[in-house]
């Protein structure tokens, strides 16, 4: 069974999970397993280019505030130069080069949640460092981080509370040791900070909440798509083939051959054709019934089936007792040796016909024809010849296979 069939019943077999999950939603921000790996495979790659292009901006504007250091933090802006491009700057850089590495992407929101934390914590650090009253303004740029990587990010919801958590706490016990921070002002930015964390974490809730719903229904859409596909295949294979005997029906066989006769026109190679009749069966009908009959055309179909083995040989029921098959790039003697194969086949399988004239079993009589096509002639002139060998057959006694010749 090939991945994309197997991928395709996993599906169908997850189809009523997903309904569970869509009619009582996922406060945990969770599927069950099966499904959560799923989400995972189909959600790791788009994340992982997001990450990537986001992370690239993120080194940019984070970079962008050594200018705002050197105004604003005057007398400790060259160590915070220092902790942005010689720390925090490379293990962004260093997150950019992991996430190209397959291995890597079950720890990209621990590690995006880790760079949140730190970029935080670089500029609580500046505000320790720093004598100078600007420090009051700096909490700004936290919020900033902590909305870029819940909305605009949009890491993991569990990984988007932790950092957010560990950066409040960070910033609380921080702050208490800036000196030039009065406790008003202290105060009031931490309850900014919470609040922005508590705003961009709900968004962040109900952003992880939609991609999963959207994923679902996405997943149902593909079920209904795989569900389609699979009936009209079976609808396709229905229209061709021959319901008692499941070989190629009538039909098939007359615009393959038509097909096939014009290819092997235009490019000059042989066909033959083999027409097969089971002898007497109108007796075998007549005294072991109708039903008898099917299960005897069946066995014969089935017994056909075997000794084709070509993929682009083609058998098909012709019409009632009779069957026939097209050999393309095969010359007459390979066909006659097939014929002949056949015939003793059918002997050998030995269905019971006490009323046949020529046996105690049911034969066959085939008779083949064979052919260069020229693109004036009709693909009907092949027919007509292997149903005259196959009558030359009959009239001969039955129970063999006949080749076509030229009337001299
Ligand atoms: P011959 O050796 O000359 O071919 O004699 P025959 O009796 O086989 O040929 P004939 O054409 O007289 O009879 C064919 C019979 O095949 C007639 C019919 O009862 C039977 N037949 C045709 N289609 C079906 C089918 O779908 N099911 C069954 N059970 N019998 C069928
Ligand atoms: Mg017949
Ligand atoms: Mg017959």
């Amino acid at each position: 069974m090939s991945t994309e069939n197997t991928f395709s019943d996993e599906l169908i077999e997850l189809e009523p999970e997903i309904h569970e999950c869509l009619a009582h939603g996922s406060t945990f921000l969770t599927f069950p397993k099966k499904l959560e790996t799923f989400f995972t495979a189909l959600d790791t790659p788009k994340r992982r280019k997001r990450y990537f292009l986001l992370g690239l901006s993120a080194i940019i504007l984070f970079d962008l505030f050594c200018i705002a250091d050197r105004f604003m933090l005057p007398d400790v802006y060259i160590t915070a130069w220092k902790i942005r491009l010689g720390i925090v700057t490379p293990l962004m850089c260093l997150f950019l080069i992991l996430i190209r590495i397959k291995s890597f992407y079950r720890y990209m929101d621990f590690f995006a949640g880790f760079l949140l934390l730190l970029t935080s914590a670089s500029i609580v650090w500046f505000l320790m460092l720093s004598q100078h009253p600007n420090v009051v303004h700096y909490h700004t740029g936290i919020i900033l981080i902590i909305t870029f990587g819940n909305i605009v990010v949009r890491i993991r919801f569990r990984y988007a509370f932790g950092y957010s958590a560990a950066i409040l706490l960070l910033y609380v016990i921080g702050i208490d040791h800036v000196s030039q921070m009065p406790v008003a002002a202290a105060q009031n930015s931490s309850l900014v900070l919470l609040t922005a964390a508590v705003i961009s974490l709900i968004g962040n809730y109900q952003l992880e909440g939609e991609i999963r719903r959207d994923f679902l229904l996405t997943l149902l859409q593909r079920i209904n798509t795989i569900k389609l596909e699979a009936n009209n295949r079976k609808l396709e294979q229905l229209s061709i083939s021959d319901e008692l005997t499941g070989t190629a029906n009538r039909r098939h066989f007359d615009k393959t051959f038509e097909r096939e006769w014009s290819s092997a026109a235009r490019n000059q190679y042989p066909l033959s054709l083999i027409f097969l009749d089971i002898d007497f069966f109108k007796s075998y009908n007549d005294n072991y019934g109708h039903q008898a009959g099917d299960q005897c055309l069946k066995k014969i179909g089935e017994a056909l089936n075997r000794n084709i083995r070509r993929s682009h040989d083609l058998l098909a029921r012709y019409g009632g007792e009779e069957f026939i098959i097209l050999l393309p790039h095969t010359e007459m003697e390979e066909a006659l040796n097939l014929s002949e194969k056949i015939r003793q086949s059918i002997e050998h399988i030995n269905i019971k016909h006490e009323f046949s004239q020529i046996a105690n079993h049911i034969t066959v009589s085939l008779g083949v024809a064979s052919a260069v096509p020229t693109p004036q002639t009709d693909s009907s002139y092949l027919v007509e010849q292997a149903d005259a060998a196959l009558y030359q057959a009959k009239n001969n006694g039955r129970n063999q296979v006949v080749r076509y010749s030229d009337p001299v």
